[in-house]
């Protein structure tokens, strides 16, 4: 399998790259934050849960993150693979991924790293807001929150990573057919 954490900062194109690569590479596209945003929609128990800790900013609690994933994963029994997005975002979220990819028999082939500057990011999210409809873009504050959350929690994450020969760094600026195609560069270097 061909399991990919694409990650990066809020803003540095992680959902669209996902597109194009899951079409590429014939992979599963799992973003807990879409997943999140569709239970919001539906108004399910997990939705309600979640939007408390998403319209501030704030990760969602792991434990119901990690069971939310895992069963995602379980629903794709024939999958060639999947892309990561917005998943993992904290070691202990990352512990977990391992421990079950291993318990199903795969692992994580790597993670591709989208390095965006901060200024970049602040001002991509702030386009965003004006299209996405999404309310955690809409508020400086709220973008600010989401980015120190990002250093503070998730930011770790690549370490972990690095520290299994997994991590490969790509440069997110510039056009998005450039950003793709050093994506498939990396990916298929590995
Ligand atoms: P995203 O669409 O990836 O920007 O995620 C939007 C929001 O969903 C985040 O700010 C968090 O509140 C929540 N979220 C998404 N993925 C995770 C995760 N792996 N762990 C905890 N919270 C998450």
């Amino acid at each position: 399998m061909l399991n990919i954490v694409l990650f990066g900062p809020p803003g540095a194109g992680k959902g669209t790259q996902s597109e194009r690569l899951i079409g590429k590479y014939n992979l599963v596209h799992l973003s807990t934050g879409d997943i999140f945003r569709a239970n919001i929609k539906g108004e399910t128990e997990l939705g309600l849960l979640a939007k408390s800790y998403m319209d501030q900013g704030n990760l969602v609690p792991d434990e119901v993150t990690i069971n939310m994933l895992k069963s995602e994963v379980l629903k794709h029994e024939n999958a060639k693979g999947f892309i990561f997005d917005g998943f993992p975002r904290t070691n202990a979220q990352a512990q977990a991924l391992d421990a079950f990819l291993s318990s199903i028999g795969t692992e994580i082939t790597m993670m591709v790293g989208l390095e965006v500057k901060e200024e970049e990011l602040r001002e991509r999210l702030k386009k965003r807001a004006e299209v996405s409809g999404r309310p955690d873009d809409a508020d400086p504050e709220v973008i600010q929150n989401r980015i120190n959350v990002y250093k503070n929690e998730t930011a770790p994450v690549k370490d972990y990573y690095e520290k299994q020969d997994k991590y490969i760094a790509v440069d997110g600026i510039g056009s998005i057919d450039d950003i793709s195609d050093r994506l498939y560069a990396a990916i298929d270097n590995n």
